[in-house]
């Protein structure tokens, strides 16, 4: 049996990070994902993505530059994005993109479906998994592969199969569903839709606890909401907001859900010889539903990790994974779960919410924050301003 010094299950944003990773510094890595789905995502990413993990320009399809938000009153607040943008991906070029950078710094690929991770009489991890179609042969229909690791990065995803069978606490995780349709963009923009500007829309009946999204990809568009509450129609609100977006006429390429994890597990490793990354680990930041960054972050971050237990075969190296995670992006996790707990739970609270964005200070440092990844403490005044303006705003003191 092939032995690795880490396999890493999931080609998305994290896996294909800490893949990349694990095998510059050396390690033998096996990349191993379920091909052929392309991603559900909205893929907005902030330029702090671009820099970090060195994303050429090419795979950016659009760059917005304004943010519009969208009351239940209908009432339209339109924040510039100045000094940068928000950056559009095609997750199918971008997946790809990362996962042949993983390759071409060393790590084999593979694929195929993880199935069961086991460990044997010398008490050693092995992996197994079901190769894709293409790999097998068609006698060998039921066999499934397997191979030794000495390190196993779950990077599969919400749900993760691997931390299900390997993390205590996985099961408990909080989670938004989400569902997007990718639509063709209009030549002629028509008043609803703007090739250079991204639709937030806070209504009730768009989504009764998140918010619903038109994100403009060059020549598509994605149109989403999500919600936690499992009998709300997010197709019919999809429906409703591309009648609002003036994109109910365009073909439809794609339709297409998935969950989004609202929690990071208490959990990232199992104390032996697995640790989580990415939506497997539940990082995507509350209220805006971002998750590509925080994937590879926390994929950066198990591989340093997994560096550290390889080099040592100290286990204990595992946890500094959540460790530095949370030291690094923990605070504004906890600050958007406030923002997310209580603006987007009554029509009432989400006009004067949208009434709130119209303040430069507050689009200043929602961008800052959002773009560069940091809470900026250069404008001391700016954050007492908007404390008052938003406690004024919770009391009902100002009219939005
Ligand atoms: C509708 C929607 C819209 C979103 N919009 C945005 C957005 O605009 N911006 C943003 O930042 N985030 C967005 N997110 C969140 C973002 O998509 C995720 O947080 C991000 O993709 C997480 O990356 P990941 O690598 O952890 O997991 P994933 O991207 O889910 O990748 C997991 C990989 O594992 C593979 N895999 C799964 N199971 C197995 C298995 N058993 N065996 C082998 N391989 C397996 C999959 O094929 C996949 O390649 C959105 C999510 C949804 C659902």
């Amino acid at each position: 049996m092939r032995t690795f010094d880490a396999v890493v299950v999931g080609g998305g944003p994290a896996g294909a990070t800490a893949a990349t990773d694990l095998a510059r510094q050396g390690f033998s890595v096996l990349l191993l994902d379920r091909a052929g789905r392309i991603k559900p995502c909205g893929g907005a990413v902030p330029p702090r993505l671009m820099e970090e993990f060195e994303i050429p320009e090419a795979l950016l399809v659009a760059r917005v530059t304004a943010a519009r938000m969208v009351a239940p009153s209908d009432r339209r607040v339109d924040m510039p994005i100045v000094g940068g943008y928000i950056g559009m991906v095609d997750r199918d070029t971008f997946d790809e993109w990362l996962r042949a950078r993983a390759a071409e710094a060393g790590a084999t690929r593979r694929d195929g479906s993880f199935v069961r991770l086991d460990h044997d009489a010398q008490g050693r991890c092995i992996v197994r998994f079901r190769a894709a179609q293409t790999h097998r042969d068609a006698a060998d229909d039921a066999a499934d592969e397997a191979v030794q690791a000495r390190l196993v990065i779950g990077a599969d995803g919400a749900r993760s199969e691997v931390a299900r069978q390997a993390i205590a606490g996985a099961e408990r995780g909080r989670f938004v569903f989400a569902y997007h349709e990718i639509v063709q963009a209009p030549t002629d923009p028509g008043a609803g839709f703007e090739a250079a500007c991204c639709q937030v829309h806070y209504k009730g009946a768009l989504s009764p606890d998140f918010y619903g999204w038109v994100f403009p990809h060059g020549e598509t568009v994605s149109v989403g909401t999500g919600s936690a509450d499992k009998g709300f129609s997010l197709r019919g609100a999809v429906s409703a907001l591309r009648r609002e977006a003036a994109l109910a006429g365009m073909p439809t390429l794609r339709r297409e859900g998935a969950p989004i994890p609202m929690k990071p597990l208490p959990r990232w490793d199992n104390g032996r010889d697995v640790l989580v990354a990415g939506d497997a680990a539940g990082v995507v930041a509350p209220a805006s539903g971002e998750g590509i960054y925080y994937a590879m972050a926390s994929g950066r971050m198990a591989a340093e990790a997994g560096v550290q237990m390889l080099r040592t075969g100290d286990p204990r190296a595992l946890r500094l994974a959540r460790r530095r995670f949370m030291r690094a992006h923990g605070r504004v996790f906890w600050i958007l779960g406030i923002l997310q707990h209580f603006w987007y739970r009554s029509d009432g609270r989400r006009e004067r919410f949208v009434g709130i964005c119209r303040d430069r200070d507050v689009q200043q440092l929602t961008f800052d924050a959002y773009m560069h990844k940091r809470l900026v403490r250069a404008r001391p005044m700016a954050h007492v301003r908007i404390f008052f303006k938003d406690l004024a705003h919770l009391l009902g003191l100002a009219t939005a």
